[in-house]
């Protein structure tokens, strides 16, 4: 099929962008984008939803000679972070550090190489506290030919004006049924992908650790039998919040080794110049209880939602009509707990009282 000028014009072609799962609104947003960049986006969703993807798709539509053809050079190299042209910066540690930033900055100010423009691309910027206010100006106004690309899970408030010099894109949790069929492209047999989908909370990233790991059908049993399981006794509920607490510890275990390991590292390539600093221990062990705290969040989110389908289901299929009211309470208590993980509190008394809620409504 021949491609022409008009379709090119028509802010409708960009085939290395048409390749990134779902997020359809947002692919739009960036073809048309195309016909006339602007000097800075920012890709604005949750983890797990494709914005790194899409940055480096778009990026390789940004150097591309044919808008993101997806077969030559620039789109090859730009799609595996190895063109020279583009510049991927990623936190080292727990975040962006004002360093980074300068060096950013710097580098702003080349002239691209072998591409019409240049792109840089910040992850996690979300973490980036001191380092966004020092590249206020570069993403402000950076030189013609500099295009940022800023990814970003949530606008905290070190990112305000900096979000309001960019163009966003918003990222969406992915649908279920799309992970789903994701996940059996890969090789997951239907019913793993459909229960992996549901547990997943919009989240590829989160699919595919699901996938590999062969405890989700266990811990995902854990939650499925709190309905049946729960009664208003100290015992049983301190029976299911220490099951809960056992799959999360076994869940961060890996993560906390990983953690270990980062740290010997680092202290082995630091050993010729005095050994590791006090401030970059820190910030690896920080590094380290921020991606344990995530999948510990995201595990309970996925599980309070889990609970929450069931009580709909009973809802739904509900003749009585008694037990609708409960189940309403039941809910609306598993929502406040969701959004309480937001504001980090203690597991234990959290899913305690929890429990003791839903035991006691009826
Ligand atoms: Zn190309």
């Amino acid at each position: 099929m021949s491609v022409t000028d008009a379709d090119r014009m028509s802010g409708n072609y960009a085939p290395v962008l048409d390749a990134v799962v779902g997020q359809e609104a947002a692919k739009k947003l960036l073809k048309t984008s195309l016909l006339s960049p602007v000097h800075a986006y920012m890709f604005l969703g949750p983890a797990g939803t494709g914005k790194k993807s899409a940055a480096l798709a778009f990026a390789a539509s940004l150097l591309c000679d044919d808008m993101g053809c997806g077969s030559c050079a620039h789109c090859d190299d730009a799609l595996a972070e190895l063109h020279r042209d583009l510049v991927v910066i990623e936190r080292e540690g727990s975040q962006i550090s004002v360093d980074m930033a300068r060096s950013v900055t710097a580098l702003a100010q080349r002239s691209p190489s072998i591409a019409k423009r240049q792109v840089i691309v910040l992850c996690d910027f979300h973490l980036a506290e001191e380092a966004a206010t020092a590249l206020l100006k570069t993403i402000e106004e950076p030189p013609e030919g500099t295009v940022f690309v800023i990814l970003t899970e949530e606008i905290t408030q070190h990112l305000v004006t900096v979000a309001s010099r960019c163009m966003q894109v918003q990222f969406n949790p992915l649908a279920d049924d799309l992970i789903e069929r994701i996940l059996a492209e890969r090789g997951a047999d239907a019913a793993q992908a459909h229960e992996i989908a549901l547990f997943s909370r919009g989240s590829l990233a989160r699919a595919y650790m699901l996938l590999e790991d062969g405890s989700f059908v266990t811990r995902r049993k854990i939650w499925h039998d709190i309905p049946d399981r729960i009664r208003a006794e100290g015992a049983v509920v301190a029976g299911i919040v220490d099951d809960i607490l056992a799959s999360l510890d076994s869940l961060s275990e890996q993560l906390l080794e990983d953690g270990k390991q980062e740290l010997a590292d680092a202290a082995a390539s630091a050993k010729e110049t005095g050994g590791l600093s006090a401030a970059v221990r820190q910030k690896i062990e920080d590094g380290t209880k921020r991606k344990v705290r995530r999948v510990r969040t995201d595990e309970l989110r996925a599980g309070f939602s889990e609970l929450i389908h069931g009580y709909y289901q009973k809802i739904g299929s509900s003749y009585a009509g008694e037990d609708i009211p409960v189940a309403w309470q039941r809910i609306q208590r598993l929502e406040e707990a969701s959004l309480a993980l937001g504001r980090n509190p203690n597991e234990e008394i959290l899913l305690t009282s929890l429990l003791f809620e839903l035991a006691y409504v009826n």
